[in-house]
């Protein structure tokens, strides 16, 4: 938890109370985390209780005048500004992977030009894993770091890091679909999921298969809708605000309605009152629109979706949403 260089910042800027910031799944250290740095140095600290899914959802404008020091934990730092003093703490995953490695062999005797890609949690053995595979005959592709994501490293709103590497697999190493779905999506190449936390390894296509027709039955239903809301989210890592009045405007175009909503979370009760609205473009978290697809009756779908829908994109070259720096900013 790199305790020694937090309480090394505090000591730097004097900081008399300290935010902290956690992602779900490390929420259970948080007591003990600020129990040590409240005796270490001698500070108020407030723990940030809502739900955190990532570094685009920084607690720092909502502690503003509150803290003098943030420290988010879990998620690599976004190139977001900050308000208040913020660092970020990777957390990486103890788990032995040696086991998982060598049963992905398996999977992979017929490639042998490989991709890496891995999350936050894993970065850190990003070149043992390179080593494993290249010592076992195969040649190891990284892609580069960018202003978003660090070398090998996926986001669920960014790819850039597996783009253009011409790899004949990918190899993803972590838990979860989403991810290994966006790297299916954006390189057309198979993708062998490695998952540490289960051992369970497996092509991602046959799930990437049951997303896309879930997909394309929301965007075919999409097709009848003349009322839309546009989903802006207010979390500064999620704002995108030109993008949304762009939508808008093509809408319009094209004889459609279209509202501008501003709103935190995106839940089905908090879009309950919009009984008018027949459907919902999410500028937000592109996770929403796909994780969370079941849980919504009217169809709610990404930017890129609202493109194949008003017939300036072909359903062949359907991609997952992503969240570049300069959108971040933009007026
Ligand atoms: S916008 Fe969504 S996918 Fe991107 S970092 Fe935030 S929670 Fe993760």
């Amino acid at each position: 938890m790199e305790l020694d260089k937090v309480l090394k910042k505090i000591d730097n800027l004097n900081a008399k109370t300290v935010g902290l910031q956690f992602p779900e799944g490390l929420k259970t250290h948080a007591i003990s985390i600020a129990k040590y740095i409240e005796k270490e140095a001698n500070v108020d600290v407030i723990i940030s209780g809502d739900p955190c899914f990532g570094a685009c959802d920084l607690v720092d404008r909502k502690m503003d005048g509150m803290v003098d020091l943030i420290v988010h934990y879990g998620h690599t730092a976004l190139p977001l500004k900050t308000i208040v003093p913020t660092i970020f703490v990777e957390a990486y995953s103890k788990i032995n992977m040696t086991s998982s490695l060598l049963n992905s062999l398996e999977y992979l005797k017929n490639y042998s030009k490989i991709a890496l890609a891995t999350t936050t949690q894993h970065l850190n053995l990003l070149n043992e894993f390179k080593d494993f595979f290249e010592d076992n005959g195969k040649e190891i592709i990284l892609g580069s770091s960018s202003k978003n994501t660090r070398k090998g490293q996926v986001l669920g709103c960014n790819f850039s890091a597996i783009k253009d590497l011409n790899a004949e697999v990918c190899v993803f190493i972590g838990s979860g679909n989403f991810h290994p779905l966006g790297i299916h999506l954006f390189t057309k190449s198979p993708v062998i999921v490695v998952n540490p936390y289960t051992s369970d390894i497996y092509d991602i296509s046959e799930f990437a298969d049951r997303i896309l027709r879930i997909r394309f039955a929301r965007i075919a239903k999409s097709q009848e809708i003349k009322k839309w809301g546009i989903l802006i989210s207010s979390k500064e890592g999620q704002y995108r605000l030109k993008l949304a009045k762009e939508i808008k405007k093509t809408l319009k175009d094209e004889g459609m309605e279209a509202t501008l909503i501003f709103l935190e979370n995106i839940t089905p009760d908090n879009l309950l009152a919009y009984m008018d609205l027949e459907g919902f473009v999410v500028t937000a978290c592109p996770r929403i629109a796909i994780d969370d697809s079941q849980m919504y009756d009217k169809p709610l779908i990404t930017p890129q979706e609202l493109d194949i829908v008003l017939n300036k994109r072909k359903w062949e070259d359907y991609q997952l949403d992503e969240i570049l720096f300069h959108e971040r900013y933009e007026e």
